[in-house]
């Protein structure tokens, strides 16, 4: 563990760094004031347990045999916490005894189809009209009906006599007499239903019912109780003090610090001797084990540092910080300072916008 720095060694470093070295002491008898500022940065991860049980089905005849087992009640089984806590896993076991393979309820596997509700065919509109004829004179002797009109005269007229390009009909059988598109239908037939106005289901095929999916078509279903037992990571932090001091500083000192540092990995384990009293309080609400907790991995780093302002520097506040090769010493602008520096700044913006407006 690093020696805590002395008031002497940190006046001693404010002097080298402001180019008075040897002068510590002498900067305490002008009046420097040291406030002790240690930092600490604390980050836990804990493995938090949820237990659940729930009922399980599978479609047929199911093997839970690679599935670990427990007995009696999930929360009494012994399940190891992870090694890393940062690790989420999640085990199912089923409850011993609990497995039973019964039938579906369904009719054997299948179930009446929801597409044609059972009928096996579905219904199919007919042919559009015929492109050549338009659907008018798709037959000059039975216009499509099958049969002799009856208020055709029985003679004819000459139209109705058998005409060049006209073809046999396929509805009364006369040779030319039906247009050689649609041949008498008067619309070109459907591809689907051949114009018969059904289709086949092509859900079914026409078997009326389909396989059952919750039992995949077998009419059996295999039941248990399910137990899973998962275990999440829980990140949690703590840095002190607050409020927080400047970035700067916290910066240069997380990069250059030489902090003591403690893995802690049970909420059982003592907490480190150098941590500042001030801090103990904090620690310990944030160490608090958790509901459902079973492992933690707790690092905690912490750096006495101290923040220096001297009489006859008043534009500076001196961090003063143990490093890997002494104390390091970072000079910050006070807070007179930046106050001063934002008016200055905002009197110059104003005189500019004052000149803006002259002009
Ligand atoms: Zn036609
Ligand atoms: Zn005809
Ligand atoms: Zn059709
Ligand atoms: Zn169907
Ligand atoms: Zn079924």
């Amino acid at each position: 563990m690093a020696d805590a720095l002395s008031e002497g060694d940190i006046l001693e470093a404010v002097a080298r760094h402001t180019g008075r070295p040897g002068r510590g002491a002498q900067l305490r008898r002008a009046g420097a004031d040291i406030t002790r500022l240690p930092l600490l940065d604390l980050r836990i991860v804990r493995c938090v347990e949820t237990r659940a049980t729930r009922p399980e089905s599978r479609p047929g005849t199911y093997d839970t045999s690679r599935r670990p087992e427990y007995e009696g009640e999930l929360r009494d089984h012994p399940v190891d916490p992870p090694k890393d806590p940062t690790v989420s896993r999640t085990v199912e076991f089923v409850l011993r005894g609990s497995v039973r393979t019964v039938p579906c309820g369904c009719d054997d596997g299948r179930q009446p189809c929801s597409r044609c509700r059972a009928k096996g065919r579905l219904r199919c509109d007919i042919g559009p009209v015929c492109p050549a004829c338009e659907g008018v004179e798709p037959c000059t002797w039975c216009d499509g009906t099958g049969e002799r009109r009856k208020d055709r005269s029985p003679s004819g007229s000459p139209r109705e006599k058998p005409a060049a390009g006209r073809t046999a009909c396929e509805k009364c059988r006369k040779p030319r007499t039906a247009c050689p598109e649609c041949r008498g239908w008067g619309a070109k037939r459907c591809p689907k239903c051949d114009d018969t106005g059904y289709r086949v289901c092509p859900v079914c095929s026409g078997e009326r019912s389909t396989e059952h999916g919750p039992c995949d078509g077998t009419g059996l279903v295999t039941l248990w109780t399910a137990g899973s037992v998962g275990q999440a990571p829980e990140q949690a932090s703590l840095k002190l003090p607050e409020p927080a001091p400047p970035l700067r500083f916290r910066q240069q000192a997380g990069r250059t610090g030489a902090w003591e540092r403690v893995t802690l990995s049970s909420a059982g384990d003592p907490l480190p001797d150098g941590l500042d009293p001030a801090h103990l309080k904090a620690v310990e609400s944030a160490l608090t084990q958790c509901r459902g907790e079973v492992a933690r991995r707790v690092d905690i780093g912490w750096l006495q540092s101290a923040a220096v302002t001297v009489p006859d520097d008043p534009d500076h506040v001196f961090y003063v910080f143990p490093g890997r090769e002494g104390p390091e010493v970072l000079a910050i602008w006070s807070r007179r300072r930046s106050l001063r520096v934002a008016a200055v700044v905002a009197g110059v913006v104003l005189l500019v916008l004052l000149v803006v407006a002259l002009v």
